[in-house]
């Protein structure tokens, strides 16, 4: 009987397609009247697969299941930090189109400090504002896709959120509105940029001290002890604090204050919170409630802190995603009753992904290490004095760059361009760097076709970087520290992000195993709105299935 019903099901659909077919407007569907945008920070594409058997149903598995998703989808600049991929994601370019190459950078000339989305023009609402707090996308060279929607369409809402305040401003893109996670009320506070005072809906939504809720809530483990057997166990001598579950949140603590509210956006109550938020935003602003399309962002912060801390080989990153994985399964159920389980697409990606921690690769037999800056750059100048006397020719690290002190080297009338090479030979000795190049290559594309020249291009900025690039060998990172990792390398951990889809009604399902990149989403949901790319966008529509 059922097989009758679906054979008869089969032939209608077939009549009324051939019926549409002589209308030329009904060949596409119309436009999704919601975009959910989500990103999980920091979440390399095989911690989506390596689990599968512990997903929840409708979580990520709705993605794998009855969505399309890209085994193999990429970031194509060689700096895959958390600003640069929020910046490529929607308006479809990377580094060296939008301006955003990194989470800070110094000025080459004047050795400034530059904050990703500092604008000390704005302020929060309602929130102190410090000096290199993120309150505006003037950094940000070139439109998004919500740019696009809203000025094809005003009607068109663009909202973005997320814990982190460049995870918001940047998806939000000029003319979208973001809200970020204030880390000292446990609240979300936009910015003067985008308004004077916060809707009636941001205020009733604070009214009730959501925050709160967590507070004194344990971390436990979501599934039996032999579930994590895949992953590494708690309290690995390479761990950032506190590396074990359970764990109370605001232990020790009598009441919510601003050590617990930074505090929460490290354990998964961080991400329920954001999505409680958004859950708000969907109501208050109506999303996807009349014919214009809508974008809502909401960026998930809370992964990127767990795998810093502890790498997302960890038993600790292993359950942050299956809990991630349950609190996206009610939201995504959410969407169905309150949008309409037809009326929107879903995407779900990453800004990058993830390197193992140092210590636990050297374990599994590959050469890996800390580069310390401040050493290399001591060891770099000693180098330099040799050959152009006593000095700090090198002046900093700036994201993957060094900056040379052009002031000193015009005083001592010593050319710029031997001085730029023998930095770059000197960074080639340093232990964990694996290519450099110059400025002046960088600019005239001469290394063409040499390792990870074009990665680095794309991460290079004329303006904003300074006179050697240079990136990582292969599982070492730069940094201080001694527990824990980091990303934004352009090896593979680091590039290799998931890309998912879902939207019956536009989205068929299954697995595209062709190598697709970070910046084909945006000319992708452009053609799916029906509206042009942004105009820097240099990624192309994916080959969804
Ligand atoms: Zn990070």
């Amino acid at each position: 009987m059922k097989t009758i019903l679906r054979g008869l099901k089969t032939v209608l659909i077939g009549l009324l397609l051939a019926g549409c077919a002589l209308q030329p407007a009904a060949q596409a569907p119309s436009a999704p009247k919601l975009i959910v945008f989500m990103v999980v920070d920091g979440l390399p594409q095989h911690q989506v697969v390596d689990y599968r058997d512990q997903l929840a149903p409708d979580g990520l598995r709705r993605f794998l299941d009855r969505g399309a998703w890209f085994s193999e989808a990429h970031y194509g600049h060689a700096f895959t930090v958390t600003a640069a991929g929020h910046a490529a994601m929607l308006t479809g370019a990377y580094p060296h189109r939008t301006g955003i190459i990194g989470n800070e950078w110094r000025d080459p000339a004047t050795g400034e400090l530059e904050y990703c989305t500092g604008d000390t023009a704005h302020t929060y609402i309602g929130h102190r504002t410090a000096k290199f707090d993120g309150t505006s996308p003037r950094n940000l060279k070139v439109e998004t896709v919500g740019d696009v929607l809203k000025r094809m369409s005003p009607a068109s809402k663009v909202i973005a959120i997320s814990g982190k305040d460049r995870g918001a401003i940047l998806p939000a893109g000029k003319t979208g509105t973001a809200y970020m996670y204030m880390s000292e009320t446990g609240q979300f506070a936009s910015s003067t940029y985008y308004m004077r005072e916060h809707p009636a809906w941001v205020k009733d939504f604070h009214a009730t001290r959501p925050a709160d809720r967590y507070f004194h809530a344990d971390w436990k483990p979501l599934l039996a002890e032999a579930a994590y057997s895949r992953s590494l166990p708690d309290n690995q001598k390479w761990y950032a604090r506190g590396g074990s579950l359970p764990r109370k949140l605001g232990e020790g603590m009598d009441q919510p204050g601003p050590l617990f509210y930074a505090t929460l956006l490290a354990s998964p109550y961080g991400d329920a919170l954001t999505l409680d938020f958004a859950r708000a935003a969907i109501r208050g602003e109506q999303l996807g409630a009349d014919d214009a399309p809508d974008i809502l962002s909401v960026s998930l912060s809370t992964h990127d802190y767990v795998n810093h801390a502890y790498g997302a080989e960890s038993r600790l990153s292993h359950d942050h995603l299956l809990q991630l994985d349950r609190l996206l399964q009610a939201f995504f159920r959410d969407l169905d009753a309150t949008v309409g389980k037809d009326s929107y697409v879903l995407v779900l990606t990453a800004d990058h992904g993830f390197m193992p921690v140092p210590e636990y690769s050297r374990t599994q037999g590959h050469d890996s290490g800390r580069l310390n800056g401040s050493q290399a750059l001591a060891r770099m100048n000693q180098g330099l004095a040799g050959q152009f006397g006593a000095g700090s020719w090198v002046k900093y690290i700036s994201g993957r760059s060094f900056i040379l002190d052009r002031k000193l080297a015009a005083e001592r009338a010593v050319d710029l361009a031997t001085l730029t090479e023998a930095t770059r030979r000197l960074a080639l000795a340093e232990p964990g760097i694996l290519v450099a190049y110059t400025h002046a290559e960088l600019e005239s594309g001469s290394r063409k076709g040499q390792p990870y020249f074009e990665a680095m291009q794309k991460a290079w900025n004329r303006e904003l970087s300074g006179d050697v690039d240079f990136a990582l060998k292969p599982y070492w990172l730069i940094g201080s520290g001694t527990t824990g990792t980091t990303h934004g390398s352009p090896h593979r951990y680091d590039t290799h992000v998931p890309i998912l889809f879902y939207g019956p009604a536009w989205v068929r399902p299954g697995r595209v195993d062709a190598r697709v990149e970070e910046v084909d989403i945006a000319p992708t949901l452009s053609r799916m709105l029906g509206i042009p790319a942004p105009s820097a966008a240099e990624g192309k529509p994916l080959p969804l299935p």
